[in-house]
C-alpha cells in the first residue's frame, strides 16, 4: 500500500475498520446481548467456569508465551508448551507472535515517542490502551526487522501464516463445541465465547494504558511505566510494569514472592520439570542498586521541596545525613564490584573451590543485607520529610 492510501483526505490515518467492527460488536455483545440472555434464559455453572478457564488460559499464553517468551526470550520452552501457547494465544485475538512481539519490542526500544511507540502513553490514556489499533498509523506500522529471531521458530511461522482461520475457528469452535456438550450452547458461547474475549482484550490493554498511568515507580523514572498491584490481578502478573521495563529480560514481574504473579509461578513451576528452562533473573543487588539510587533522588527532592519551611539546624543535620547515607551507598557498590571482579576473575581461571564458592554466597547476601538496611533507613527519612 502507498503512503498515499494510508491517511484520509483530512490526513488522518485511515481507519482500520475490521478492527473497529470486530471491538464494536463484540463490545456490544458483551455489555448488551451477556446480561440480557443472563436475565430472560440463565447461565449454567458450565459457562461460568469455561469462561474463567478460557480467560485465564488466553491470559496466560499472551503474557507467559507472547509477551516473556517470545518478545523478551526471558526463558526457553519446550516445543509442547510452545505449541499450547501459539493456540491460545491465537485465540485470544491480539494478533500474530510475529507481529505482537515486533510492536512490543518496538515500544520497549522506544517507550514514550509518540513517533516511534506503537502505544505510546504520551499520546494519552485512549489511545494506548485501544485507539493505537483503530487507525493505520505510522507508528503501528507492521515490521518484521526486530523479529527475525522468532520468524525461525517454526510453530510462530505456522501460527503467522494461519493465523486468522485459526483465530475465528478457535473464537467460533471450542465455545460452540463446549456449549454443545454441557447442553448450553448459546450460554457458554456467551460468556466462554463473548465476553472471555472482551475481557481478555481489555485486561491487556490495560497494561499499555493505566500501567502507564497510574502507581508507582520504584525502580526508573525515565519512563512512564508503573508498579500496580491491582492492574497485576487483572492481567496475570503484569502489573509490575515499572521493572518490567528497567528489567525486561527478567522471567519475572513481581519479584516478591507475595506479589501477584502467576506467570512467573508458572514459568518457574514448569522449570522443575524441564518444560522451561535457561530462566533469567536479574541479580537481587542490581534490583536493589536501581531501587536506592530512585530513593536518594527522591528524598533529594523532598528536602529541596521542605528547605523552606526548616529551620537551619533541622536542614544541615538531614544534609549531613543524607550524604553520610551516599558515602555508604556508593562504598558498598565498590564493594560489589570488588567482590565480583575477584570471583569472576577466579572463575576464567578455574580455580574455584566449593569453599570460596560460599564465601562469594556469604559476602554477596551481606551487601545486600546493606543495601536493603539502607534502603528502610532512607524511607525512615522520607518519611520525616513527607
Ligand atoms: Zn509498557
Ligand atoms: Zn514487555
Amino acid at each position: 500500500m502507498t503512503a498515499m492510501n494510508e491517511t484520509t483526505a483530512a490526513g488522518k490515518p485511515r481507519v482500520l475498520w475490521v478492527n473497529v467492527l470486530m471491538f464494536v460488536f463484540t463490545m456490544l455483545g458483551a455489555v448488551v446481548v451477556v446480561p440480557w440472555y443472563g436475565f430472560t434464559v440463565g447461565y449454567s455453572t458450565a459457562a461460568w467456569v469455561w469462561c474463567v478457564v478460557l480467560l485465564y488460559a488466553n491470559g496466560l499464553a499472551i503474557t507467559g508465551g507472547y509477551h516473556r517468551l517470545w518478545s523478551h526470550r526471558t526463558y526457553d520452552a519446550h516445543w509442547s508448551l510452545r505449541f499450547i501457547y501459539m493456540i491460545l494465544g491465537a485465540m485470544a485475538l491480539q494478533n500474530s507472535v510475529l507481529v505482537w512481539a515486533s510492536g512490543h519490542r518496538d515500544h520497549h526500544q522506544y517507550v514514550d515517542d509518540n513517533d516511534r511507540d506503537p502505544y505510546s502513553a504520551g499520546r494519552g490514556l485512549w489511545f494506548s490502551h485501544i485507539g493505537w489499533m483503530l487507525r493505520r498509523y505510522p507508528s503501528g506500522k507492521w515490521h518484521f526487522d526486530n523479529v527475525r529471531d522468532l520468524q525461525k521458530d517454526p510453530l510462530v511461522a505456522f501460527q503467522h501464516k494461519y493465523y486468522y482461520p485459526l483465530a475465528i475457528g478457535l473464537n467460533v469452535f471450542v465455545p460452540l463445541t463446549l456449549g454443545w456438550l454441557h447442553g448450553d450452547l448459546w450460554g457458554v458461547f456467551l460468556l466462554a465465547g463473548v465476553l472471555r474475549l472482551v475481557l481478555s482484550h481489555h485486561f491487556t490493554f490495560l497494561i499499555n494504558s493505566a500501567a502507564h498511568a497510574f502507581g508507582r515507580q520504584p525502580y526508573t523514572d525515565e519512563n512512564s511505566a508503573r508498579d500496580n498491584p491491582w492492574l497485576a490481578v487483572l492481567t496475570y502478573g503484569e502489573g509490575y510494569h515499572n521493572f518490567h521495563h528497567l528489567f525486561a529480560h527478567d522471567y519475572r514481574n513481581g519479584i516478591r514472592w507475595w506479589q501477584w504473579d502467576p506467570s512467573k509461578w508458572i514459568i518457574c513451576a514448569l522449570s522443575w520439570i524441564g518444560v522451561t528452562y535457561r530462566l533469567k533473573r536479574t541479580p537481587d543487588i542490581t534490583i536493589q542498586r536501581a531501587r536506592l539510587a530512585m530513593q536518594f533522588r527522591r528524598v533529594q527532592e523532598s528536602l529541596e521541596r521542605r528547605k523552606p519551611h526548616l529551620p537551619h539546624m533541622d536542614l544541615e543535620q538531614l544534609r549531613a545525613k543524607m550524604a553520610r547515607e551516599y558515602d555508604l551507598f556508593v562504598e558498598t557498590l565498590a564493594e560489589w564490584s570488588r567482590v565480583t571482579d575477584a570471583w569472576y576473575t577466579r572463575t576464567r581461571e578455574q580455580i574455584v573451590h566449593r569453599l570460596e564458592e560460599a564465601s562469594f554466597r556469604t559476602e554477596t547476601r551481606a551487601i545486600l543485607y546493606q543495601l536493603r538496611m539502607q534502603h528502610r533507613r532512607l524511607q525512615l527519612l522520607g518519611a520525616q520529610l513527607a
